[in-house]
């Protein structure tokens, strides 16, 4: 499949979307605490995203059943939310969430702390978010795809911490995964060119230990092999001329990301 540009009046089309996707993660990492189960988070989610007018983006999506990926300590993403899922104290949680508003993608993900946290987490979580950071500001038109996974590769690994790499950042359009593939790991100047106009989703999966990736059973959870926590963050961004443009986050909140 090829990479498809979109036009301004689309990524102009596409913040609604990217908009409810922030709007209803922030909500639901609000709700995360003690006692609390992956599924009525799920619940919440799946509420907020109709009450403002869209549709969740994950449900149905390949056969997923739920309308967010919960996915609690050493598990890495697609965790399907349970009843039997309950936080606890000093768990992390990676909720990875989504909306589709006139046919266009949100796609988004943050790792919330439970109550308090080991410093060892805490460090993780720090760091994972800082590699997303490093991705985005290499999602320059110019640059190429590899530019991103190399910066969030170097400074996940300078911490001693394993890169996932079986799982990816992926383009976004009116539909969820679109080419290019975008890994977390990579040489400099490597794979595709950076154009104007494409919109990727940036999402670096970063283990407190080594890369290892097990996926589990029900065909979708996926967990570190060592057993030790993962991390995950992701935003939807917009290559444009005047630099990364990131379209899952809400101009009218008072801490807007
Ligand atoms: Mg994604």
């Amino acid at each position: 499949m090829a990479i498809i540009i979109k036009s301004p009046q689309e990524i102009e089309a596409m913040k609604e979307a990217g908009r409810i996707s922030a709007k209803v993660l922030r909500e639901v990492g609000a709700r995360v605490e003690p006692g609390i189960s992956t599924l009525e988070l799920d619940s919440i989610a799946e509420t907020l995203i109709r009450l403002e007018g869209g549709i969740p983006a994950f449900k149905g999506l390949y056969g997923f059943p739920a309308s967010i990926c919960a996915s609690v300590n050493e598990q890495i993403v697609h965790g399907i939310p349970s009843a039997k899922t309950i936080l606890r104290e000093g768990d992390i949680i990676s909720i990875d969430t989504g909306a589709t508003v006139d046919g266009w993608v949100g796609d988004n993900a943050w790792t919330y702390p439970v109550g308090t946290i080991s410093a060892d987490k805490q460090r993780l979580l720090e760091t994972t978010e800082a590699c997303m950071w490093a991705g985005i500001n290499e999602a320059v038109a110019g640059n190429h795809v590899g530019d991103i996974g190399h910066a969030v590769q170097k400074l996940a690994e300078s911490k001693g911490y394993g890169v996932v790499r079986e799982y990816v950042g992926h383009g976004v359009g009116r539909q969820m995964h679109e080419d290019p593939n975008v890994p977390n790991f990579g040489r400099k100047g490597g794979r595709e060119l950076l154009r104007v106009g494409m919109v990727i989703a940036i999402e670096p999966m970063i283990n407190m230990g080594s890369r290892w990736t097990r996926r589990h059973s029900d065909g979708w959870l996926v967990t570190t092999r060592d057993g030790k926590p993962s991390a995950h963050f992701e935003k939807t961004v917009a290559i444009t001329a005047d630099g990364p443009l990131i379209l899952t986050t809400e101009p009218d909140h008072e801490r807007p990301v």
